[in-house]
Parts: C-alpha cells; structure tokens; sequence
C-alpha cells in the first residue's frame, strides 16, 4: 500500500519552466468577456507537465481533475506536443470533402481495437453521441419499420446538445430548455426490469455509460450489461455503449465494456482518445452503419492536426505493459482511498483503474474539501466535488507512484481538518 505520510519527493518544474509569464494577478485578467456558464475558481492556469500545473501566479498544483478525465498522458505531454508540431507543420485541414492520411489510420485503428467495423470521427464526445442518436434512428427506420427510441438511464450523462441532453438522465435536464428531443425513456442502471417494461415497439436501442461519471462514478454491474447485451440481442434492439469518460484505459482496459465480456453494437469515445486534443469517435458494426451520403457530416471530422494526437495516445496507451503498470499504481492508489474511506466511515471507492471517487456521507464536506485541498498552503491539490458528497479522482495514466502518494497523503491530512 502507498504511504500516506507526506513524500519528500519534489514535483519536476514545468518543462518550460525558462518560459514562464510574468506573474499576474487573477484581477489583472478580463474574464468578464467570457460567458459566465460554471463556477470557477480566482485563479489562470498557465503552465502543466506531467501531473502538475501551474497558474499565473506561479503557484503550484497536483492535477487529479486533468481537464476532467481528458489528459491521458498528463498535461503537456512530449508525444502529443511532438506529434502536432509535425503535423501542423504538413497538413493542418482539408475538410471532410477530402480523405487525409491520419484520419485514415485513426479510423482504421480503432476499428481494429474495438472490433467495431466502422467509424466516424468528429471533436466532441456530444458530437460523438449526437452521430450515435441519429445513427440508431436511421437503423430504427430502415430496419426497424420506423422504431426511433433509444432506453437511456436515471442519472446518465451524454453530452450537453439539445439530443444529449434529452438522452442524459442528468436531474434538471429536463426542464432547462424545453421542449426536450423526444424518444428517449428513463430505466434505472442495474435494473434490468425497469429496461424490459420500456421496450415497445417504438424503441430501437438502448444507451448506457458502463460508469456513470458525472453522476458520481457509478458503475453499471457486468451482470447488468451482460444482461442488456443478451437483451438487445435477443429482441434486435442495438446497445450503445458511451465510453466518453471510460474509454482509451481510463478504467484499467482499453474500453471500460471489455471488462463486462460483452461487445456492443455502437460505441462513443471523446476526452482520452485526443489526451487534451479535440477529438472523439462513433464508432458501429458494419450492419448497423446504415448512413448513406448527407446523414452526417462536419467541417471538422477527421481534422489530421487532432487525429494525429488520437494516434499519439494510442500509441502510448497500447504499447506493451502501458496498461498493467497503470493498473497496478490504480491498485495501491485505490488501497490508499479505501483505507481512508473506512477510516471515514464510509463506503469503499467506486470505480475502476484511475476513474474513482471517494463517498463522504456527510454533504457539502466533498466541496469543502476540494477547496481547502486546492487552496492549502504550499502546493495546491485539484479534486472534483462531482456530488456534494462525493470526491471523482481522474490522475493521468500515468501519474507517476510519488505523485499518488503525494495524493493521498495531502487528502488524508485534509479529512482530518475539513469537517
Ligand atoms: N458522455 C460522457 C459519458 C461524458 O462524461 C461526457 C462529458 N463529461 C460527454 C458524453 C460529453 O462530452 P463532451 O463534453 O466532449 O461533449
């Protein structure tokens, strides 16, 4: 188990550090001109390297948000910043009236991992997800004698677009810009009754997170999938698997499903696959891609400048034993959260390999926390408060042992003071 004492290790300086901006107040920063649409805090971030990141006022902080379940490689990694320096300096855009090399070989590549036959590259995962709606509907319609809906989940995330936010099951989403997209039905995750008495004639798919991230990192069982595969594929019905936040070995295998034996029939990717790069992937059986010229399209998909960073990250993430050290690190991390779970008196973590979060029974406290834990003395800690009364843990891959350790320990001393 990882110590949770304070490590004497030092965080490495930036790898810019020769570069960095004259220090500036968060006053000196006119953020009024961006539409305010969240909460943040005071503070501009102008520098990262690895796991860290620094802000304008040269402070530092150890990063376990990363650009939420993004950076892959960690922040500024040297493969991507390779990768787009070469490719910016080749081919930038040729828009998607024309093939370009690295589209190509992305493409072909994630096929090839998935088993999934075909793929269309776009730069959200909403975007992603939006492609997966449109292209169940049109299967519903050729195939399907015109079914068009798609059982998602109480709770679910899927995107912010007016069709995400239908399917999403987020509380509020519901309400905020009506009228909603029709067509999507709400079962709870793990239930599979509460599935099969949505299912009529109308319904096409069902869509599901294989761990509900926003909602606090909560898994769906592999029973319950294996139970939905063996649904769908019994009523014809097709399963759409988000793998936005749990895909390119966020949860310890390449996509969060592999781990429940079951392979869907349409899969979205986004944050991970471009490791802090705009691009993300809908990807289909070959059956059911029934898109014929018009149904889709984007100024944007398969740009060569951000799938030449999808290839850099899968080069990284699939290299022989990239994947087993993460797992064990996400092991020892995950024994140090538990023991300070029980000590709190809470339940174990949730998750699996580096996408978990911590439950402190008492609400509120997960804010409380991250705050103090971002603004302590010294160095910064970054956590994610994604429910009042849970803390999401999302390192790098490849965080490295000292940098966890330094984690735990700051987060233990953190539980004891933060009530
Ligand atoms: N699906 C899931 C599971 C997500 O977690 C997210 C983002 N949190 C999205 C879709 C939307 O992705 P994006 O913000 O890139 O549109």
């Amino acid at each position: 188990m990882l110590t949770t004492t304070e490590p004497t290790t030092q965080p490495p300086p930036p790898a810019n550090a020769s570069a960095l901006p004259t220090q500036r107040a968060f006053a000196d920063f006119p953020v009024q001109a961006l539409m305010p649409f969240t909460q943040r805090p005071p503070l501009v971030f102008t520098e990262g390297c690895g796991s860290w990141l620094q802000d304008s006022q040269g402070r530092r902080y150890l990063d376990l948000v990363q650009g939420w379940a993004v950076n892959t490689l960690g922040h500024a990694p040297p493969e991507i910043a390779r990768a787009l320096a070469e490719q910016a300096g080749r081919l930038l855009h040729v828009g998607p009236g024309l093939h370009n090399a690295p589209a190509i070989a992305l493409a072909d590549w994630l096929t090839t991992l998935s088993g999934l036959e075909r793929c269309f590259l776009a730069s959200s995962g909403a975007e992603a997800n939006e492609g997966a709606i449109k292209l169940a509907r049109k299967f519903g319609r050729k195939k399907r004698g015109g079914a068009h809906e798609i059982i998602t989940f109480r709770n679910a995330f899927h995107g912010r677009t007016l069709a995400t936010m239908s399917a999403s099951g987020k509380p509020g989403f519901d309400t905020m810009f009506a009228p909603q997209v029709p067509g999507f039905p709400k079962a709870t995750l793990n239930d599979i009754g509460s599935v099969t008495e949505l299912i009529g004639p109308g319904t096409v798919a069902v869509m599901l997170e294989p761990i509900q991230g926003e909602a606090g990192v909560i898994e769906a069982t592999p029973d319950f999938l294996r139970a939905l595969r063996r649904l769908c594929s019994d009523l014809g019905l097709l399963l759409i698997v988000d793998e936005v936040q749990t895909g390119i070995g966020r949860t310890g295998t390449l996509f969060a499903h592999q781990q429940a034996g079951v392979t869907p029939d349409v899969m979205t990717l986004g944050k991970g696959l471009g490791g802090g790069v705009p691009i993300a992937a809908l990807l289909a059986r070959d059956e059911v891609c029934c898109f014929e010229p018009g149904d889709q399209g984007g100024t944007y998909t398969g740009n060569p400048l951000v799938c030449a960073a999808g290839l850099a990250v899968l080069q990284v993430v699939t290299a022989p034993g990239f994947l087993t050290a993460m797992n064990e690190r996400a092991a020892q991390f995950r024994d140090g959260l538990d023991a300070l779970a029980l000590r709190e008196g809470g339940p174990l973590c949730s998750g699996q390999g580096l996408l978990l979060a911590l439950e402190l029974p008492q609400p509120g406290r997960a804010q409380r926390l991250a705050d103090a834990l971002r603004d302590r003395p010294g160095q910064g800690l970054l956590l994610n408060a994604v429910r009042p009364e849970r803390l999401r843990l999302m390192p790098a891959l490849n965080a490295s042992d000292a940098d966890l350790a330094m984690a735990l320990a700051w987060l233990d001393e953190a539980l004891r003071v933060v009530v």
